[in-house]
Formats: structure tokens, sequence, C-alpha cells
């Protein structure tokens, strides 16, 4: 083989690597994209089951098992939120809790003296 054939065959495995990693690129983006579409849809998938659960419809024991824990979950964050309430109403120094610029609620950063936390919705102290 000729020098001159040999260099251009080198140039032409170098193009066809660098093109192989493009390649590549391309489709670990496509799997990481299809993946996240089949975690929100695995999501969707409990929600529409959680619906059913709440409107009493009959489903598979072991779905009913998870849906009646999401529930108790549900339960304790709103007794948990209730106590934080009742902690923060009676504590005078947290009269206005965004005034040390956290969220009470997510502990976000948040604007001082802001009327809602801009991360989780909740109004701040009045
Ligand atoms: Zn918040």
């Amino acid at each position: 083989m000729e020098f001159t054939d040999k260099v251009n065959e080198f140039t032409k495995k170098v193009s066809d690597k660098a093109n192989d990693l493009i390649e590549m690129g391309k489709l670990t983006a496509k799997i990481h994209g299809e993946t996240a579409d089949v975690d929100a849809l695995k999501k969707k998938i409990g929600e529409v089951c959680f619906g059913k659960y709440r409107s009493g419809d009959p489903l598979d024991p072991e779905v009913e098992k998870l849906c009646a824990a999401i529930e108790k979950h549900k339960r304790n964050i709103a007794e948990n939120e209730r106590k934080r309430e009742r902690l923060r109403k009676s504590d005078p120094k947290t009269v206005d809790p965004a005034a040390n610029g956290v969220c009470p609620y997510c502990g976000e950063k948040i604007a001082k003296n802001g009327k809602f936390c801009p991360h989780c919705g909740e109004k701040m102290g009045e």
C-alpha cells in the first residue's frame, strides 16, 4: 500500500471513530429521554391507581397495600404540618418565619418579607 493510501485510510478511521462517538452520544441522549418517559409513565400509573383506590374501585391487593401506605404517609404529613403550624404560632420568635430568609415549609431560601414561597407556594406569616 502506498504511503498516501495509508494516510488516507488512517484519516478515514479517525473520522469514522469521531462519527461513532457522535452517534453514541445521540443514542445515550435518546436512552436517557426514553428512560425518563418510562419513569414519568410509571408515576402516572401510580396516580391513576391511587385515584381508583380513593374512589373505592377494587384493585390488585398488592396495589391496595401500596395505596394504603401512601394514605398513611399523607396522614403523617398532615399531622406534622399541623404540629409545625402550632409551633410556628406559639413561638414569638417565629412570628414572621420568612424574616430569616428561609421558607419554614420547604426550607428553601426565599426573599425576606416575601408573601409567598416561590418554591412550594406556601403563604408566609402575616
Ligand atoms: Zn417553601
